[in-house]
C-alpha cells in the first residue's frame, strides 16, 4: 500500500508539472487546469492510503462546508473578480499552513530540534504574514479600502524593524523551543509585517504583490511539508514559490520596479489624481461613434489597446466583430497588450483568445511601442494607466517608471469609456485633453458594437 502511495504522489507530482507547462499558454491551459485538479485529487487520495488519517467525518464535514462556500463564489465569480479571488485563496492557504505549523510545534513542544523548530518558525512567518498581505490585498482590489499607498516618513524602518522582531522572536524559539508563549509573539510580528507591506503598496503594483503572496504561500507549504515529511507537499509548495516569484520577477521588470522595494513594502507615492481630477476645469471634445467610423475609412492600421474597461464590458466579441470589418475594407488590426493590463497577468489574451482573435495579431508592449507612429489610429478600449503618461514625466505619480503603451504617438487616438474617471492608480490622464484624441463616452460593449454599426451603414 505504502508503494502505491509513492506513485501516486509521482503521478501527482508530475501532472503538477505538466499542468504549470500547459497553463503557460492560452491554448492549453485549460488542460492544465484539469492536470492541476486530477493532480490534487491524486495527491488527496495517496494521503488517505499512506497515511492512518483520524476524524474522517470531521474532514468530511470540512470539504462538504468548503465545496458550498467555494462552489458557487466560482461559478458565480466574474473575471474581473479574479483576483481578488486569488488573494482570498492565498489568504486561507497561507493561514491554514500557518494554523498546521501551530499545531505541529505544540504537538512537538518542548523537545523541538533547531531544524525543525527553524523550519516550523520561517514557515509560521511567512504563513502569518501573507495571511495579513492577502487580505489587504483583497481590499484594495474589491476597493473596500482606497488603493493608494500608506506611505509615512521612516515606514522602511518600520517595516523592516517588524520583520526583524519576527525573525529574532523566531531565532529564540529555536534556542528555547520550550518558551510557548512565543508563538504568539513570533505570530502577531509577522501578522503585523503582511499588514504593513501591503498597505504600502500602491493599487498599481498590486499584480506583483499578488505574485509575491502566491510565493511566500508556495513556500510556507513547502517548509511544511519538511516538517510533516510529506514529499508532495514540499513539491507542490516549491512549485508554487518558485512559479510565484518567477511571476513577480516578470512583473517587476514590466512595471520596471526594483524587485526588493515591492519585497519590502517601498513602492508607490501617494497618487496626486484624485485631489487633481477635482479640481480638473479643462473640456475635453466627446464623439460619438459615427465619428469614430468616419475616421476610420481608408485607415491601414488600427491598433486596438485593451485594459480592464473591457473586460468589465465583456466587449471581447465586439472587437473582434469590430477588426473584421475594418479588415474587410483593407485596414490592418493589431491588439497592443500591456503585461499588466486588466486585472491579472493575461488578462486581454484570455478575452480576446475566447473571442478567436487570432494569436499572432497579439503585441507584447516591446513589439506594439516601435508600431504607434505608424498606426493611422489606436483604439483604447477601457484602458488607462497603462498609456498615461505620468509614467513618464510625473515623478510623484504611483505609476512614475512603469513602461507604458505609446498610444500618443499613433496619428489619432480614440479613448473609449465611461467618464472621465481615472484608472486603478487614481492618475489624471493628460491624452484626453490632446488635439488628436477623440473620447467616445459610454460602456466599452455598446460603443464598439455602434462603431461596428456604423463601419457596416458606410
Ligand atoms: P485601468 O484600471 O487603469 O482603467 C480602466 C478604465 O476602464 C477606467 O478608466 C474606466 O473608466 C474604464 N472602464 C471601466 N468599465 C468600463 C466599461 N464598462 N466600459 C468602458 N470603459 C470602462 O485599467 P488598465 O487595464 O489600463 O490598467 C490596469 C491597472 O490595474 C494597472 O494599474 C495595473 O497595475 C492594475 N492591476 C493589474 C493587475 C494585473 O495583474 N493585470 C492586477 C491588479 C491591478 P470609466 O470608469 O470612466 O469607464
Amino acid at each position: 500500500m505504502d508503494l502505491l502511495a509513492q506513485y501516486l504522489y509521482i503521478l501527482s507530482a508530475s501532472l503538477f508539472v505538466l499542468s504549470l507547462k500547459w497553463m503557460s499558454e492560452v491554448k492549453t491551459s485549460r488542460r492544465g487546469n484539469w492536470s492541476a485538479m486530477a493532480g490534487m485529487v491524486t495527491a488527496i487520495v495517496a494521503t488517505f492510503i499512506a497515511y492512518p488519517v483520524q476524524h474522517v467525518p470531521l474532514l468530511a464535514v470540512a470539504a462538504v462546508v468548503g465545496a458550498i462556500v467555494g462552489i458557487p463564489i466560482a461559478m458565480k465569480l466574474p473575471m474581473t473578480a479574479v483576483p481578488q479571488r486569488t488573494a482570498m485563496s492565498h489568504a486561507f492557504g497561507s493561514l491554514a499552513v500557518a494554523l498546521i505549523g501551530v499545531a505541529e510545534y505544540h504537538q512537538r513542544a518542548p523537545a523541538v530540534d533547531p531544524f525543525t523548530m527553524s523550519v516550523l518558525a520561517s514557515e509560521m512567518i511567512l504563513g502569518f504574514l501573507t495571511f495579513t498581505g492577502s487580505c489587504v490585498a483583497f481590499a484594495k482590489l474589491q476597493e473596500l479600502i482606497p488603493g493608494k499607498p500608506f506611505v509615512y516618513k521612516g515606514r522602511h524602518l518600520v517595516n523592516l524593524g517588524t520583520l526583524a522582531a519576527a525573525v529574532v522572536t523566531a531565532v529564540l524559539l529555536v534556542l528555547h523551543p520550550e518558551k510557548t508563549f512565543l508563538v504568539p509573539v513570533l505570530a502577531g510580528f509577522a501578522l503585523l509585517f503582511g499588514f504593513l507591506l501591503v498597505m504600502a503598496i500602491g493599487g498599481a503594483d498590486m499584480p506583483t504583490v499578488i505574485a509575491i503572496l502566491n510565493s511566500y504561500a508556495g513556500l510556507s507549504a513547502a517548509g511544511l511539508g519538511f516538517v510533516l515529511n510529506s514529499k508532495i507537499l514540499v513539491v507542490a509548495g516549491t512549485l508554487d514559490g518558485s512559479s510565484g516569484l518567477i511571476l513577480a520577477l516578470i512583473m517587476s521588470q514590466a512595471m520596471n520596479r526594483s524587485f526588493l522595494n515591492v519585497m519590502f513594502g517601498g513602492v508607490g507615492a501617494a497618487p496626486t489624481g484624485g485631489a487633481k481630477a477635482a479640481k480638473e476645469t479643462r473640456s475635453v471634445k466627446s464623439y460619438l461613434p459615427e465619428d469614430v467610423a468616419a475616421v476610420l475609412d481608408g485607415a491601414r492600421t488600427v491598433m486596438v489597446v485593451p485594459g480592464y474597461g473591457m473586460a468589465v464590458a465583456q466587449a471581447q466579441h465586439a472587437v473582434k466583430e469590430f477588426a473584421d470589418l475594418v479588415e474587410a475594407k483593407g485596414g490592418k488590426v493589431v491588439y497592443a497588450i500591456h503585461p499588466v493590463a486588466g486585472r491579472m497577468p493575461g488578462h486581454m489574451n484570455v478575452l480576446l483568445a475566447e473571442a478567436q482573435v487570432p494569436y499572432d495579431r497579439l503585441l507584447e508592449m516591446d513589439e506594439a511601442n516601435p508600431m504607434f507612429p505608424e498606426a493611422d489610429m489606436a483604439i483604447v478600449v477601457g484602458a488607462n494607466d497603462v498609456v498615461n503618461p505620468a509614467a513618464r514625466t510625473q515623478t510623484d505619480s504611483p505609476l512614475y517608471g512603469m513602461p507604458i503603451l505609446d498610444v500618443d504617438k499613433a496619428r489619432s487616438a480614440v479613448f473609449i469609456k465611461r467618464s472621465m474617471n481615472p484608472g486603478f492608480a487614481g492618475v489624471d490622464n493628460e491624452l484626453f485633453f490632446l488635439p488628436n484624441t477623440m473620447m467616445v463616452f459610454g460602456d466599452a460593449k455598446k460603443v464598439m458594437t455602434e462603431i461596428a454599426a456604423a463601419i457596416k451603414k458606410g
